[in-house]
């Protein structure tokens, strides 16, 4: 029998419900092994085999959540974090939590937009203008850093539509691939933050077994991350070109070199090769005689 744990031994991770990070975030899991069922009308699930219990709220909830130390970890855009660190900062209410790691999904722009037929020179026409966000935080510390001083309206949800209703002049907004910025006839004139999700963490010290399994979770976390850069390379080498084909690998050190059953003067060359292997790199092998070049995924690493 596995030994019973109490929810004291157990991680506590907030998640959001459902959203842009949901997926990603679960996937991330499932990649570290860890195997949780879907969220339908659970607010806690527990993970069936790894002591981490997952509490799916919204995303904006998730820094308050780590900070206030109700979760010990949490998955959230460093545009939501940051709003909330600085609003904690200005009601003095700042809480212990630190950024454990970044992660490589949720990657989007805050970034002022303004009616495509407004003429936009500089920063200097923002001045005595009406901006709507649901990041008051964000952009009334990007306003200060640059003298501007407009008036800041706060929104919790559909900014876009704001200019046209006459509700302001200018919004303050995520935005990923532009489309929905397009669909409402607005242009995107400066950025103001770059966001990611991170792995987020209350600063206080965990209980050993906590400890213990979060250790864990980081190991495969950095395991996951290291794969997805890292490509396993087979290729045909002529005995003659084999040291300019080892150079032209990205990235990799000892490659494994096999004999080639019926051909002597080729090998086969296996690498794991660290950087991303492009289209470029490829045909520069090719160039150098390789042949029957393949680049394949790898899954998980543990080095
Ligand atoms: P909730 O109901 O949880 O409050 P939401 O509507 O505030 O959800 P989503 O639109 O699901 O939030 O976005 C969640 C996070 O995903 C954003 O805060 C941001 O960090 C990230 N994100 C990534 N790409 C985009 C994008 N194109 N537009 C908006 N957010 C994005
Ligand atoms: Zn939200």
């Amino acid at each position: 029998m596995p030994p019973i744990t109490t929810p004291k031994d157990r991680l506590r991770l907030a998640l959001q419900k459902s959203g842009r990070l949901s997926t990603d975030s679960l996937d991330l899991l499932k990649s570290c092994g860890i195997r949780v069922k879907s969220p339908k009308e659970k607010l806690l699930l527990h993970a069936e085999n790894f002591p981490i219990d997952i509490l799916f709220v919204r995303d904006d909830d998730i820094p308050q959540l780590v900070m206030d130390g109700v979760c010990d970890l949490g998955i959230v855009g460093t545009n939501v974090l940051e709003e909330a660190a600085l609003e904690r900062r200005t009601n003095g209410t700042a809480g212990g939590y630190f950024v454990e790691r970044s992660l490589d999904f949720g990657g989007c722009r805050l970034a002022l937009a303004l009616p495509e037929e407004k003429p936009y020179a500089g920063v200097k026409d923002l001045q005595g203008l009406r901006i709507a966000t649901s990041y008051p935080q964000l952009t009334r510390r990007y306003l200060d850093e640059q003298k501007i001083k407009a008036e800041v309206v706060y929104l919790s949800g559909s900014v876009e539509i704001a200019p046209r209703l006459g509700l302001a002049d200018v919004i303050c907004d995520l935005v990923a691939s532009g489309s929905t910025l397009e669909a409402n006839k607005l242009r995107a004139v400066e950025t103001i933050f770059k966001s990611t999700a991170v792995l987020l963490r209350n600063a206080r010290e965990l209980a050993a077994e906590k400890s213990h399994a979060l250790e864990i979770l980081l190991r495969r976390l950095d395991g996951v991350q290291k794969a997805a850069d890292t490509k396993y390379i087979m290729l045909h080498a002529p005995k003659a070109s084999l040291d300019q084909i080892k150079k032209l690998l990205p990235g990799s050190e000892n490659p494994t070199i096999l004999p080639l059953a019926g051909d002597d003067t080729k090998v086969a060359l296996h690498a794991v090769c660290s950087e991303a292997v492009f289209w470029e790199t490829m045909e520069s092998l090719k160039k150098a005689g390789a042949s029957s070049i393949l680049v394949l995924p790898i899954e998980k690493m543990m080095l």
